[in-house]
């Protein structure tokens, strides 16, 4: 029978020839399924790419070659309420048993009665999932490594706002999430007294400069650090990659050395001195007396009081520099205490100060030095008088924290210690009195630290004064490295 055709079915016919062709010769499989997922047509690719004859597959359903773990998505494929053309990726069988990943778009058949089945274009994406997967494994081992690495380590913008921060880097500026941190500017971090030297540093930063500089954090704790920037892009965009090492601790440790030799230096010296001084001031004392014996005369009793002092200066220099391994005895602190405040009887009249004791000890002896520890309880009453030019109460509290510690403190009510001075209080020679040797907290401090004990200070402007002293009753129990600077802070 001689089949005519028109010159449009013609190009028709010639058009799906040309799929035909296609279908057939590409390296994507081709395939169509009946509604439950049977292959009714596969392309011969089928061969190639899961080593299969097409017509092995035939009648073969999809879900017994997926691998177990992607049926759900294999669902996916017949469910017809999804959208008419779906995409998706899964593991399929191939002859030999081993897997390769599909990336299968389907196409549901509709307005055919008979055939409601499916239509698919699979191609194999197992070398993309591969190196997906590699790079997804390295990008997490290297969030990792960022996240728990000791310094901080963030990306700024390129005016030094944050984008992102890790773990280190929370604590270090004290948030617990990224949030807190993002749109804040690392440069407000600074602290407002460097800040002008940092903004030369800052603007040289594209040259991978490092900057030194003390940032404040908003609960007022300061941190010195070390801020390295490396120019990155990061989602497109230019930004800086920042590392923050936090130096605090070095400072602290390099702080403590410079001040222990200070220590050292200033004990020599006063050795020295005191050694130098005490004969010769011995000779003028003498006849300075007999000078007054002969004729008494008032420049002559001003001379006697200035070498008093003098002396007074010395015999505390001489503290300095004695060794500050003595003998330890059973003392009592209730006595020490109250023979120190009979000292002041006549003192305190002249002055108008009240002296209030509050001593709650159930058990009041511990080891330690008498006149070590009564001289820094005159050291203290004495401060505390001398920061009372108008008159006052100077209470004294002594109480048993529990079997092995005594806590004291002297209590004034005068005019305190600004903040910015009391990191400088124990330095020797600080004294804001015009006629103060600067040398008696420094003194109280060792002496207490002899005592393995700690000194601690905490005063407000105006206000007042708490001279806070913590002993062990047995050296053995305080603390064995008592740092200067632990020692002596404010408290709160
Ligand atoms: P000095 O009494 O010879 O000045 P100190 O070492 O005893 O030396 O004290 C050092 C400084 O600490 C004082 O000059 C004073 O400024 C401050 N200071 C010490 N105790 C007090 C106090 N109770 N109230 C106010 N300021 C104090
Ligand atoms: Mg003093």
């Amino acid at each position: 029978m001689l089949i005519t055709t028109t010159p449009s079915e013609n190009s028709l016919l010639h058009e799906i020839e040309m799929f035909r062709t296609y279908i057939h010769d590409s390296v994507d499989l081709f395939s169509s399924h009946s509604s439950d997922g049977r292959f009714v047509y596969v392309s011969p690719a089928s061969q190639y790419l899961l080593g299969f004859e097409s017509n092995e597959l035939l009648g073969v359903s999809i879900y017994d070659l997926c691998h177990p773990e992607d049926s759900s998505k294999i669902e996916s494929l017949c469910d017809r309420n999804l959208p008419q053309t779906e995409r998706i990726f899964y593991r399929i069988r191939k002859k030999e048993g081993d897997y390769i990943w599909f990336e299968t778009t389907r196409t549901l058949l509709v307005n055919k009665k008979d055939r409601d089945g499916f239509f698919c274009i699979s191609r194999d994406v197992t070398a993309l999932m591969v190196a997906e997967k590699a790079l997804k494994e390295n990008e997490e081992r290297y969030r990792l490594l960022v996240e728990n690495f000791q310094d901080t380590v963030g990306i700024v913008t390129v005016d030094g706002f944050w984008i992102h921060m890790n773990n280190t880097g929370r604590k270090l500026f004290g948030v617990t999430d990224n949030k807190e941190m993002i749109g804040k500017c690392l440069f407000h971090y600074i602290h407002p007294n460097e800040k002008k030297n940092a903004t030369n540093e800052i603007v040289q930063y594209y040259r991978e400069t490092t900057l030194e500089c003390t940032l404040l954090r908003s609960d007022g704790q300061q941190k010195y650090v070390e801020i390295k920037f490396i120019p990155t892009l990061y989602r497109e965009r230019e930004t800086y990659q920042v590392v923050i090492r936090d130096l605090t601790e070095r400072k602290k440790t390099e702080h403590m050395m410079q001040r222990a030799e200070q220590l050292h230096v200033v004990g020599q010296l006063a050795a020295g001195i005191a050694h130098e001084i005490r004969n010769p001031l011995t000779t003028i004392k003498g006849f300075t007396q007999l000078l007054i014996q002969d004729e008494p005369n008032k420049y002559l009793d001003v001379v006697m009081q200035e070498i008093e002092r003098v002396e007074e200066i010395i015999s505390d220099l001489l503290l300095l520099a004695k060794p500050p391994i003595s003998t330890f005895e059973e003392v009592d602190m209730r006595k020490i205490l109250n023979d120190t405040i009979k000292l002041f009887y006549s003192e305190s009249l002249l002055h108008n100060i009240e002296i209030i004791q509050e001593i709650q000890l159930t058990n009041s002896i511990i080891k330690g030095e008498a006149n070590k520890l009564k001289q820094v309880y005159i050291n203290l009453i004495k401060n505390a008088i001398e920061a009372m030019p108008n008159g006052g109460k100077v209470l004294i509290k002594a109480t048993n924290v529990n079997e092995t510690v005594i806590i004291t403190e002297v209590i004034d009510e005068g005019i305190g210690i600004p903040v910015d001075r009391i990191k400088r209080l124990g330095e020797p020679f600080y004294s804001t009195k015009e006629k103060g040797t600067g040398l008696g907290l420094m003194i109280c401090d060792q002496i207490i630290k002899n005592h393995r004990g700690t000194f601690k200070v905490h005063s407000i402007e105006n206000k007042g004064t708490i001279i806070t002293i913590q002993l062990p009753k047995n050296m053995d129990m305080g603390k064995k490295n008592n740092l200067p600077i632990k020692r002596l802070k404010r408290k709160g």
